[in-house]
């Protein structure tokens, strides 16, 4: 069965740190998604730190992902202006170790608070059309993978909630749209449950689309879109807290046949990661005792004679 893994931010303290990292590792958990941003005090975090960091986590769990911030620069700069600021995120993240790094496709240094929901109005500002902006994001993707393939990264897009930065990324259909165009094969898609479900989209059928090109997960839970506010649909709360359907989840990853670990994108407080390991096993019990013969495709379906 899958490994697990789960989000572990930035902390100074060792002794917090390695008192979290004993509990979530007695959970379970193998794998761990780190941070490249010193939360506490609102920045990137220095190389000095995350060696720290990533030597104390590296003792109990191992590093699979991490999450970037900004793809381009201000949407009017030159396309190259970023790649300073690029190469060093990448940088960092090979000091943390980790296999893949998420970008959000479309998200630029400039935007303000709010906008990834009215993006029209960022792009406004700065003269530029959505179409021509989307092309600025394959060039510098497709630049950042290149950079990647130094430290043998890969680099995944994640879908994100409908409505958000022109919906330039919230389907696995546009993800696998932008994989074409930047053709390189160090990128891949990061499926984020949460944004999915807020989306409202069919997860047997999204994660079924993405089969090879799925390296990674952000799954946390929620119970879909109710507001316009993404941070208050946006709950990141643990499985089964939510209205996702994991049944149709889990048919999904054994019909692509998934093999790379399934990463959580909740907080790692003990009684968040408790109740999320111990719902998603029980899940896969549900799942093998009830659901492992059904027939997911209406056609097959079809062929089913009903009560034998
Ligand atoms: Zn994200
Ligand atoms: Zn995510």
């Amino acid at each position: 069965m899958w490994e697990l893994g789960i989000q572990v931010g930035y902390e100074k303290d060792e002794k917090k740190l390695r008192e979290k990292l004993e509990k979530l590792v007695k959970l379970g958990y193998r794998f761990v998604f780190l941070s490249l941003f010193n939360a506490e005090e609102k920045r990137l975090a220095t190389d000095e730190e995350l060696e720290k960091y990533s030597k104390i986590v590296k003792e109990y769990l191992i590093p699979y992902t991490t999450h970037a911030l900004f793809l381009t620069d201000e949407p009017d700069k030159q396309p190259n202006s970023i790649f300073p600021y690029q190469k060093e995120i990448l940088y960092k993240a090979n000091i943390l170790g980790v296999k893949c790094i998420t970008y959000h496709f479309g998200l630029c240094k400039g935007i303000r608070e709010g906008e990834d929901f009215a993006f029209e109005k960022c792009l406004n500002r700065y003269n530029v059309s959505v179409e021509d902006f989307r092309k600025l994001n394959i060039y510098v993707l497709k630049e950042i993978c290149k950079i990647a393939k130094e430290y043998n990264l890969t680099i995944t897009i994640e879908n994100l909630p409908s409505s958000c930065l022109c919906d330039l990324g919230t389907t696995v259909s546009d993800l696998l749209k932008i994989i074409k165009e930047v053709n390189e094969d160090n990128l891949g898609i990061c499926f984020d449950s949460g944004h999915a479900n807020i989306s409202g989209l069919d997860f047997y059928e999204e994660i079924c689309k993405a089969g090879k090109y799925l390296k990674e997960t952000h799954f946390h839970d929620n119970i879909g879109k109710i507001s316009n506010k993404n941070e208050i649909n946006d709950m990141h709360q643990p499985t089964g807290i939510g209205n996702i359907n994991w049944i149709k989840v889990i048919s999904a990853f054994k019909k692509i046949e998934y093999k790379n670990p399934v990463i959580f994108e909740i907080s790692s407080d003990f009684e968040t990661a408790e109740i999320n390991i111990t719902n998603w096993k029980r899940f896969l019990e549900i799942w093998e005792a009830r659901f492992s013969n059904f027939k997911w495709s209406k056609d097959e379906r079809e062929d089913m004679v009903v009560g034998t």
